[in-house]
Parts: C-alpha cells; sequence; structure tokens
C-alpha cells in the first residue's frame, strides 16, 4: 500500500534531521550548522553538515546530501518505504499498516513480520490469561510495567502454533516466519512450528528501534530446556552488530560519553529502571569489533562490568584489546561475588550502584597488572617482566599517539618502571612466537 503523501510531509516536518543524524555521529553547532565526523566516510576531521532550517544535510567530503528519508536509506541500507515507516514510528505519525508487504522484498517482509510478532507477544504477557504468570514473575523480580512498556517485552504462549495461526491470520507466510527466525520447518511432515513457547520475551532492536530478532527467556524453571533461546542469523539478524538496549540507552550513553557494557538482557532493564541508562549487553557474543564501533558513534569510553570469575575475567581481558584497537578508552568493574547488576540494583539500588562503580573502575593498565599480581605473575623476576611486556603490548594497539603516551605515563606509575623503557614496544608477533613454543 502506499503511503499517503500528507504523512510523508507530516514525518518530515515533525522529526529533526539533526536528531536522526546525532544517533550515528556526535554533532556539534557551528554557526548556523551542525557539524560532525561522516558517517558515509571515514574521516577525522568533520565535513558533515547539516542545516536545521531546511532539514537537509551535506558532507564535503564524500558529497553524500540529501533529506531525512535519503539520510536513514543511505545509513540504514533501507528502501524509501522503510525509512518512512521508521521514522514515522519514532514521530508518532499513524500510518496505514498495509498490506504484508510484497514477497519480492524479502527484507521487508521480515520486518514486517517480526513488528507483528512484537505485538503479539507484548500484547499476550499484558492483556491475555496465558501471560498472567509471567507477568506476575516480571513483577515479582522488581520489573514494572513502564520497563515492560520500554523494552517492549513479550510472552510466547506454551503452544506449538501460537505465533504461526494469528500470522497468518494477517496474510504472513509461514516461509517469511521461518525466514525471520520465528518458526522452524517440522522435519517429518509439512508444515512449521513456533520456535518460541512459554516464553518471555527479550526483542532485540536495531539502534534506530527496529525490531531484529528476540531472545526468549524460559519461565519454568525446572523445565529441561535452555535457560535462554535466542532468534538465529538472518538476513536482518546479526548478532555482532546489534547491542541490546542501545536503542533505549543511545541518548543517555551520548550525553554521557561513556556506556556500560553488560551480561544480559535483565541486566539491561533492571538498570535502566533503576535510572542507570547507559547500560547495554552484547548478547549470545563476546564483545565484537562492530559492536564497538557502534558504541563509538555515541562515546569514547565504555566500562566493562563484569564477574569476578575466571571466564568474566578472560571476557573482560578480550574486550579491552579490542576497545583500544578502535581508539576508545577502556574502564573495567568486577561486580562483588555472587551478584549481577540485576540483583544488585534492586537488594539495594541505583545510587549504590553508580557508587561502586565509581570506586571499583580500574583503567586497563591497572586492571591487567592486578591481574597479572592475581595470578602470581609477579612472583619471579621473568613472568613479572612478561605481566609488564603484556600491558606495554596493549598500550601499543592504541592508534593515537597523544592517548598512547597518558597510558604510557599511566604504565609509568603502576608498573614503576622508568616511562623511557615503556616507549618501545616489543614487537607483538615475536613475543607470540615465544608463548607458542614454551607451551
Ligand atoms: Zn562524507
Amino acid at each position: 500500500m502506499r503511503i499517503p503523501d500528507d504523512k510523508i510531509e507530516e514525518v518530515r516536518a515533525t522529526v529533526e534531521l539533526v536528531d536522526v543524524a546525532g544517533e550515528y555521529t556526535r554533532m556539534k553547532r557551528s554557526g548556523s550548522r551542525y557539524k560532525g565526523l561522516c558517517p558515509f566516510h571515514d574521516e577525522n576531521t568533520p565535513s558533515f553538515t547539516v542545516d536545521p532550517e531546511k532539514n537537509l544535510y551535506h558532507c564535503f567530503g564524500c558529497k553524500a546530501g540529501g533529506d531525512l528519508f535519503k539520510f536513514v536509506q543511505e545509513v540504514e541500507g533501507m528502501s524509501f518505504i522503510e525509512s518512512v515507516r521508521m521514522l514515522a514510528e519514532r514521530a508518532g505519525v499513524d500510518l496505514p499498516e498495509g498490506d504484508a508487504p510484497e514477497e519480492s522484498d524479502k527484507r521487508a517482509g521480515i520486518h514486517h513480520a517480526l513488528r507483528f510478532a512484537a505485538n503479539f507477544y507484548f500484547k499476550r504477557l499484558m492483556r491475555s490469561d496465558e501471560g498472567e504468570a509471567a507477568l506476575r514473575y516480571l513483577h515479582e523480580r522488581g520489573f514494572e510495567d513502564d520497563t515492560i512498556k520500554e523494552f517492549g517485552l513479550g510472552w510466547a504462549p506454551d503452544a506449538w502454533d501460537g505465533l504461526l495461526e494469528a500470522a497468518q491470520e494477517e496474510q504472513i507466510k509461514p516461509e517469511t516466519l521461518e525466514e525471520a527466525g520465528l518458526v522452524k520447518a517440522r522435519k517429518k511432515s509439512d508444515g512449521y512450528y513456533d520456535r518460541f513457547r512459554g516464553r518471555i520475551m527479550f526483542p532485540i532492536l536495531s539502534h534506530v528501534g527496529k525490531v531484529l530478532g528476540f531472545g526468549g527467556r524460559i519461565l519454568d524453571a525446572d523445565d529441561d530446556a535452555p535457560k535462554y533461546i535466542n532468534t538465529p542469523e538472518t538476513a536482518v539478524y546479526n548478532k555482532r552488530r546489534v547491542l541490546y538496549g542501545m536503542h533505549q540507552a543511545r541518548r543517555a550513553i551520548r550525553d554521557a560519553g561513556k556506556a556500560l557494557l553488560v551480561e544480559g538482557y535483565t541486566d539491561v532493564t533492571a538498570l535502566h529502571q533503576a535510572g542507570v541508562e547507559t547500560a547495554v549487553a552484547s548478547s549470545g557474543t563476546a564483545l565484537t569489533r562492530q559492536q564497538i564501533e557502534l558504541l563509538g558513534r555515541y562515546a569514547d569510553r565504555i566500562v566493562l562490568l563484569y564477574d569476578a570469575d575466571e571466564a568474566g575475567v578472560r571476557a573482560a581481558m578480550r574486550g579491552i584489546d579490542r576497545i583500544l584497537e578502535e581508539s576508545l578508552a577502556p574502564y573495567v568493574v568486577a561486580l562483588p561475588e555472587g551478584q549481577d547488576p540485576d540483583s544488585f540494583v534492586f537488594e539495594r539500588d541505583a545510587e549504590a550502584f553508580r557508587e561502586y562503580v565509581e570506586e571499583h573502575r580500574d583503567d586497563f593498565v591497572a586492571f591487567k597488572y592486578a591481574q597479572a599480581g592475581r595470578e602470581g605473575q609477579l612472583d619471579t623476576p621473568e613472568s613479572k617482566a612478561e605481566a609488564q611486556r603484556e600491558v606495554i603490548r596493549s598500550i601499543a594497539q592504541i592508534p593515537d599517539r597523544l592517548t598512547q603516551d597518558t597510558y604510557v605515563e599511566r604504565a609509568s606509575d603502576v608498573l614503576g618502571v622508568p616511562d623511557i623503557h615503556l616507549h618501545e614496544p616489543p614487537p607483538r608477533r615475536a613475543a607470540c612466537g615465544q608463548r607458542a613454543a614454551t607451551r
């Protein structure tokens, strides 16, 4: 169905391009315009401008330019219609729902199916008898209705064809549901069945708010089924590129210049509810380069909140080096033993949580060296030197020379080694070879 012109104009008049662009790159006022680093090409000095009067953008570097819709199409790789739908949702402009999109437009079909599913699950949770137990469980865990709404939590009925049937009534084909990761094909007979059954649903949104997939948490803890299942990779969902909670967190992250990286869906929702709105989670994957890039559009610091167990420390170590490579500043905070952020903010409060993070925040130099100490690596001169080299190698990952220098100074303090010995990092390759040889 065509979108009426007056609706398109209403969206254009309501949404400020500078706000939308500000979600992809930090925009600063410069005279009558706004300037920022171009989201379409690599650059170090801003040549991307937005004219807030005309609601148009132009880049002097790569010559990209156009209006609100063009910007979203280009930056999100969407069709015109998709860009209008996305911006209309944001502006609160109601568009005619229309028929299911043409099968030829596969991605649009998948997005349509996902949007439908998110609505379906949400209504099942909030307005049906079958969702009652799940809603009670969420309330008992301390989640308020506003949070449930903000994150669009839902309930997948404990049935083989709950979603399947409802979607077919809306002319959404099972094949499209399968492509969206919502149903699976039966192996021994024809037909499909719901992937998510008897689960609390956490929609995974793109940072601009499109439903890309779901995480589903089992309600009945005695069940043998895995606690969480997630949407598999699809044409629209690539878990390496998405951070859970980014859509809700992006403004707070931009304002604070930093992001708080936590483990799970409920950590994110609990922290947001408590007022710690910079929390996001990399769901189902170790922190990836693409996720750090995404955060880098909004922030220059990433605080990793990790479990003080072995797996948690290893994940933090890996995260640190990735973050450094992307020219962001990593900080780490170990959680008190046996606690997760979710239980922490519910048992105590947001203020206590913030204080804890402030007090226990380590920069990576201190963290790596302290960790070496905990592992007994500082006990012999040889292993101590290796621990120092490890820190220096991390510093060498930082692309920006000035930042490197400040960390060299910091390392000099922490390691008790004169600066002069820190400036020439040992070649990484030789060091790796050495380690491989001793294994
Ligand atoms: Zn450009």
